[in-house]
């Protein structure tokens, strides 16, 4: 606490993010990022980028980058956000399209950066318990609302929503904004993006920091109708216009223009996911179906806290939440198969004592 504070400053409790070691040699699954490259494409875009024109301030539409996204999902370019990261994206959408009138809602369980927005726009909210298998039961979401949040696939569990459900409570919730948080989208899940050419109130928010291995380059995107865009857009342009730098629209252009890779990439990050989910069960490991680029799991016998604190020691981060329904449990990213094989080894030895 300082005497220099806003009122503001003082009443928020920020979101902690997980570790970024300077040290090179941990074995880092603690923060979903992808464990492969980005495609080399993006790295000759922003080389070829890097020239004197950094002396111009950015395109503040971020024009052709906007343009890209548009036809690689089939959209119009007026249906498309970008902003410096998902997390910004989220920080604008809950200022421009929430409502403080009723509470909003979202799960118990889920990524920890929506209770932190609410709070800091002064937004009361109401939590949707998970069920025992860890499905949020969106039938319970009540009416009227200010407006809903859900990831799919949820964080820190893995479990993805059927469109078809997604769906459903976009119908039944037509007053307010539905905003799908989809960070986690094309390591298996059903995608809702199509959803918008029909219902005015869902925007489904993208990140190209998880599955396109850029989360150093922070880009985010969100698609919805005109409407909601124009929202977000009088929001950022309320507080910063240029939140995309010439290095990033760049990079960011040719990160859609290299499927191959992208498909490539993403199916190495399941199959061993597949493979490290087996022998996570073979070791007693109970972990919860995942359709994300990481597992979300919990032993009979040992506790969560102390197999964190033993990897830790082993140089292998994974993540731990001090939350009552999940503090048994660790969230694993999937690594290359080789960090993955120095992980099981090193729970074996662990749990052989
Ligand atoms: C990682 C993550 C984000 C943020 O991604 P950035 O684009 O890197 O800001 C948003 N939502 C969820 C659920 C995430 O896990």
């Amino acid at each position: 606490m300082s005497k220099y504070w806003s009122e503001l400053a003082s009443s928020l409790t920020p979101y902690i993010p997980g570790e970024q070691p300077q040290d090179k040699k941990v074995i880092k699954l603690n923060t979903n990022e992808n464990p492969y490259p980005p495609s080399s494409h993006v790295l000759d875009a922003i080389k070829a980028a890097s020239d004197s024109d950094l002396r111009l301030y950015p395109d503040p539409n971020c024009t052709t980058l906007r343009q890209t996204i548009a036809a690689y999902h089939g959209l119009r370019e007026q249906q498309v956000f970008v902003g410096n990261g998902s997390d910004e994206i989220l920080a604008l959408a809950f200022a421009a399209l929430f409502k403080s009138t009723s509470p909003i809602s979202f799960p118990d369980i889920t990524y920890s950066f929506y209770k932190v927005y609410a709070q800091l726009y002064n937004l009361r909210y109401e939590l949707i318990p998970l069920d025992d298998e860890f499905n949020i039961p969106l039938d319970q979401i009540h009416r009227p609302n200010g407006g809903i949040i859900i990831p799919n696939p949820n964080a820190p569990t893995g479990k993805g929503i059927a469109v078809g459900r997604i769906e459903q409570l976009v119908a039944e919730h037509r007053e307010q904004v539905v905003i799908i948080d989809e960070a986690y989208i094309d390591f298996g899940g059903e995608s809702a993006v199509q959803l918008i050419k029909r219902y005015p109130n869902v925007l489904v928010v993208h990140t190209l920091s998880k599955s396109r291995s850029l989360a150093g380059l922070r880009v985010g995107v969100a698609l919805g109708h005109e409407e909601l865009i124009e929202g977000l857009n009088r929001v950022k342009n309320s507080f910063n216009s240029y939140t995309l730098d010439r290095l990033a629209i760049a990079g960011a252009v040719a990160a859609y223009q290299d499927e191959a890779h992208f498909i490539h990439h993403i199916q190495k990050v399941i199959h061993t996911r597949e493979r490290t989910v087996a022998q996570l069960r073979t070791l007693g490991f109970k972990v919860i179906d995942s359709q994300a680029n990481f597992v979300c799991m919990t032993h009979v016998e040992f506790e969560a806290e102390t197999l964190y604190l033993a990897l830790r020691e082993r140089g292998i981060l994974v993540r731990h939440f001090n939350e009552s329904r999940i503090h048994n449990y660790l969230r694993v990213s999937i690594g290359t198969d080789s960090e993955m094989d120095s992980f099981i080894e090193a729970l074996t030895q662990l749990l052989r004592v």
